[in-house]
């Protein structure tokens, strides 16, 4: 099912031109009207009507996190305030907070791409979408509320937290359709599989997934406890929040909407631009922004272009499971490690309950903090040996240092109600 085919099947060449012109458009309009661009051309031999092939987008500078920072509140603006509807804020996990604006065009085009993504994934008008993302100023509820409503699917504006809550609308609206973060995804299945209820019982259907990192093997515990399909949803506040590239029913990576966002893979240290198929850092230029137009954004998120044709018919191309973010990686033992890389043996063990945490102690000492099965805590002691030495082995193998594991039981590890704190460095507290 398509929300628009005509758009969604678009021929590459045609794709391609269309990418052009908007890029050109798009130059055009931010070296006028948004100062650090203006700067930026004034100051570089490249001027916007060098731009003559979408190859040519290699010649422009980057934007970072920092620029838009330093640009901070209204310096990345490209119309007149009159002109502003919403703003939005970045969850700012990474720091100080960065201004978006949404122009009512913009509000509708972002909804226009959720709709695209909800249609993809077999939603219908009589499904009913909860949305436990936060509300206020992330992006992430809001942007796909405003979707959901466009399909016309009745949206339950629940935000995150509060579970027995959340347990009750599901049961008395016959919830079909999650939107959740992958670590409050896993808390809800522990409280659900605590109070004695059977998902099965439930009307859920299916679960968006996004705003963090998490593994295939996340994936395949949670569609295995709840019984549904579990879609990835990426997208980032300064791209419009969610929407950005989405799953399809295939679930082998994420459809970008490439008619909306130029995407590029770089070499995060060098900067050049990788071949489809190597890993990288996803860099994004927005095609159709009017208040806030991006250009060869730094999202710091490391992912790869998938070349090949979907099975969906869909010709927008796809990148894989975000790997984690550049600056999510941290060293120990010289070794680089991803939190995912951990989180991936985790789950992939069936002991392991629902939450987890890496405390990294000095740089050759990380204890990996990990909730386990409560029927483990029988007594006998060795049982609790042999899983640990399996989840040690199991560690080892996978990022090559060896951690310390502490087993804990359900409930130990605090539980956060927006993005999952796994990581706790010690040697810069
Ligand atoms: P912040 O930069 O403050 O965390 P956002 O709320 O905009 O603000 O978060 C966007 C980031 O969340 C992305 O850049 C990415 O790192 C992460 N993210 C979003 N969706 C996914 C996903 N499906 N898989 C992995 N990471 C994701
Ligand atoms: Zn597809």
């Amino acid at each position: 099912m398509f929300w628009q085919k005509d758009i969604e099947t678009i021929d590459r060449k045609e794709l391609e031109k269309l990418q052009l012109k908007r890029l050109q458009n798009t130059i055009s309009r931010a070296s006028k009207n948004i100062p650090f661009y203006k700067d930026i051309f004034a100051k570089s031999d490249i001027k916007p009507k060098d731009i003559t092939s979408l190859r040519d987008i290699e010649k422009l500078p980057f934007t970072k996190t920092e620029d838009l920072r330093a640009n901070y509140p209204f310096g990345m603006l490209a119309v007149p305030k009159e002109k502003v509807v919403r703003l939005h804020t970045s969850s700012g996990t990474t720091g100080k907070p960065k201004a978006i604006f949404f122009s009512k065009k913009d509000v509708n085009q972002a909804a226009e791409l959720i709709a695209r993504c909800l249609i993809m994934t077999g939603v219908k008008k009589d499904d009913v979408l909860q949305n436990m993302m936060t509300y206020g100023l992330f992006t992430g509820a809001l942007v796909m509320h405003y979707g959901a409503e466009k399909v016309g699917v009745l949206v339950i504006p629940a935000g995150p937290g509060n579970t027995k809550k959340q347990i009750s609308l599901m049961q008395d609206f016959k919830t079909t359709t999650l939107h959740i973060t992958p670590s409050y995804a896993l808390y809800l299945s522990s409280v659900m599989s605590n109070e004695g209820l059977n998902p099965s019982d439930f009307s859920l259907r299916r679960a968006y997934l996004g705003s963090e990192p998490y593994s295939e093997e996340t994936r395949k515990k949670i569609e295995s406890f709840f019984n549904i399909d579990v879609y990835n949803s990426y997208g980032l506040s300064e791209m419009n929040g969610p929407g950005v590239a989405f799953e399809c029913t295939e679930k082998n990576g994420m459809h970008l909407w490439e008619d909306n966002f130029i995407m590029e893979i770089i070499n995060p240290e060098t900067g050049k631009t990788l071949p489809d198929g190597e890993k990288g850092e996803l860099v994004l230029t927005t095609l159709c922004r009017e208040a806030m137009p991006i250009i060869r954004y730094r999202t710091r998120d490391i992912t790869m272009i998938i070349p090949e044709k979907c099975r969906c018919g869909r010709t927008h191309r796809r990148i894989s499971r975000i790997i984690g973010r550049s600056d999510d990686m941290f060293i120990v033992k010289g070794v680089n490690i991803f939190p995912q890389q951990i989180e991936r043996v985790l789950m992939g063990i069936k002991a392991v309950a629902q939450n987890y945490q890496i405390v990294l102690e000095s740089y050759d000492r990380m204890i990996v903090r990990v909730e386990i099965s409560r029927e483990l805590f029988d007594g006998r002691v060795e049982h609790l040996v042999n899983l640990k030495n399996e989840i040690v082995e199991k560690l080892r193998a996978e990022v090559l240092v060896r951690p310390d594991v502490e087993l804990l039981e359900p409930g130990t590890l605090p539980v956060t109600e927006g993005k999952a704190v796994r990581v706790i460095d010690k040697r810069t507290l």
